[in-house]
């Protein structure tokens, strides 16, 4: 029989999970975690500190060796393992997901899917790292070049996609056989809380992964870079905490890797299939009500049928159920809190008076819980703060264009460089305008890039490294050589 959500929360552990045991806070400090659709708490957790932290850290130090060792056949079964229990247990866990972080279930469940995804990709890469054997060119040396653990590692994730944008950290670490200690976003810990317990189930050793939740961060993170004992972070979150984890990991050289902010552009062409451009768009603008990195954020279209694209997205748009994400129906939940609702105000208010006109939404709602409206606003000035802030909501900002070259123009001037989105039917002017957009990733006619398989990864201030793909077990690999003269 299935269980009821308050019945899956009391199931979870504390909060703070270390070499395999639940434990309190050593301050006894608390905090509550609520549900964004009705504002009611729906957890208390443990608030860890230093003293968690510097436990934990020990742990994941004192057992990289033994983890390291373990072959490789085994830490793949174990991700097959919690991929094939996340799969059956999807229900449950997208139920939990949406009542901590407020996306419909539908959405949820795709994020289950997506997140689980990753497991059963690395459990595939976990027995196939490569290594290389060869004659240096003078033919006096051997050089057996192999690929080692990087070591304990320290993983930072946020709050909009709590399963999947940790799921693809754990997953390669594991399969490179790396320990971790892992801080999750404190508005949405109760989805790690669940994939630690799959996990564990699925074989994982005590040790290899602790937990620590906590409202401050910092309090918990940086005495794991300064500690000496981690040799690795990998973060998901924003431009400016990236640069400041960046500044705090160069004090013991650690390596990193950085998923940060975006400023999608999303280019309609005069030549684009306008009913594929408009379902890419709204692919791309409202995933997660538009609380991704991927997010479209600033819509460029052609003078020529903007006033189709327009009309068609606004009805789109309008058309849209907004409401609890856990009640059939809902298409649109809330915003994961408040502030988050207040800055989306901010910025249409910003675009609204610089001379924006509001197609639909605009303007929040009264009553309980995070709610913003789909919301479509033309002709948006290059001056507008939305242009260059990442609005993490839902509201689609329009702007024309007349050529490429503008086109690509005002997609480049941004300091971010995730991903770009390309609707052209030409395929030589889709790949030229791919080519010329400064992203680590461009959608051509289509506004979902994220797949396992796939690189994810930005340039310029949108991060470094990449996740998932052939390349994503690298970020947790150091390379090792070996020289020996031929004699
Ligand atoms: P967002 O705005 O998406 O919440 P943040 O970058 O603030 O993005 O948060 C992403 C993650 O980084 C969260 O887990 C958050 O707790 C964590 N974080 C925030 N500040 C710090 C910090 N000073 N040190 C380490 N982690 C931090």
């Amino acid at each position: 029989m299935s269980r009821s959500v308050s019945e899956i929360i009391a199931s979870l552990g504390t909060g703070i999970h270390i070499d395999g045991q639940w434990r309190d806070a050593a301050s006894g400090d608390t905090f509550e975690v609520d549900n964004p659709a009705t504002g009611e708490v729906i957890a208390t957790l443990a608030n860890g500190g230093k003293a968690d932290a510097d436990a934990a850290i020990d742990v994941a130090a004192a057992k990289q060796a033994e983890w390291a060792a373990v072959p490789a056949r085994e830490r793949s079964e174990i991700l097959r393992r919690a991929y094939e229990l996340l799969t059956e247990r999807a229900e449950e866990l997208a139920l939990l997901m949406t009542t901590e972080m407020g996306k419909p279930l539908a959405e949820a469940r795709g994020e289950v899917a997506y997140g689980a995804e990753f497991f059963r990709w690395f459990a595939e890469e976990a027995v196939r790292i490569p290594g290389d054997a060869r004659l240096s060119p003078d033919g006096k040396t051997r050089f057996v070049i192999t690929h080692e653990p990087v070591g304990p590692c320290i993983l930072i994730t946020p709050w909009n996609f709590p399963m999947a944008m940790v799921s693809r950290k754990i997953g390669p670490a594991i399969a490179a056989g790396c320990t971790m200690v892992y801080k999750p976003a404190e508005l949405t810990p109760l989805t790690s809380l669940y994939v630690l317990d799959v996990l564990r189930e699925a074989g994982l050793p005590d040790g290899v992964l602790s937990v620590v939740c906590t409202t401050d961060a910092g309090s918990v993170v940086e005495p794991w870079i300064d500690s000496g004992k981690a040799r690795k972070l990998s973060f998901t979150g924003s431009t400016p905490v990236g640069k400041l984890l960046l500044e705090q990991c160069s004090r013991g050289v650690l390596r990193t890797s950085m998923e940060l902010g975006g400023n999608a552009p999303f280019i309609v062409c005069e030549d684009a299939d306008l009913d594929v451009a408009v379902d890419a768009a709204m692919a791309a603008k409202m995933r997660n009500m538009g609380e991704a990195c991927t997010a479209a954020n600033r819509i460029l279209v052609h003078r020529s049928v903007l006033p189709d694209f327009s009309a068609k997205l606004t009805e789109r748009m309008s058309a849209l159920n907004v409401g609890d994400g856990a009640a059939d129906g809902t298409d649109v939940g809330p915003l994961v809190a408040g502030k988050a609702v207040d800055k989306v105000v901010e910025l249409v208010d910003d675009a609204v008076d610089r001379g924006a006109e509001v197609l639909c939404g605009g303007s929040r709602p009264s009553g309980n819980g995070y709610f913003y409206p789909p919301t479509v606003l033309s002709g948006v000035s290059a001056e507008s703060q939305i242009m260059t802030t990442e609005i993490f909501g839902p509201v689609a900002a329009l702007v024309p264009f007349d050529t490429d070259d503008e086109a690509i123009e005002i997609a480049n001037a941004t300091e971010f460089g995730l991903v770009s989105y390309v609707m052209s039917e030409s395929l030589d002017r889709g790949l030229s305008l791919s080519e010329r957009l400064e992203a680590g990733m461009v959608g051509l006619n289509t506004g979902l890039v994220s797949n396992p398989a796939a690189p994810f990864g930005g340039i310029k201030q949108s991060g470094l490294g990449r996740e998932g793909g052939l390349t994503g077990i690298q970020e947790f690999l150091e390379t090792k050589y070996l020289a020996i003269p031929v004699r």
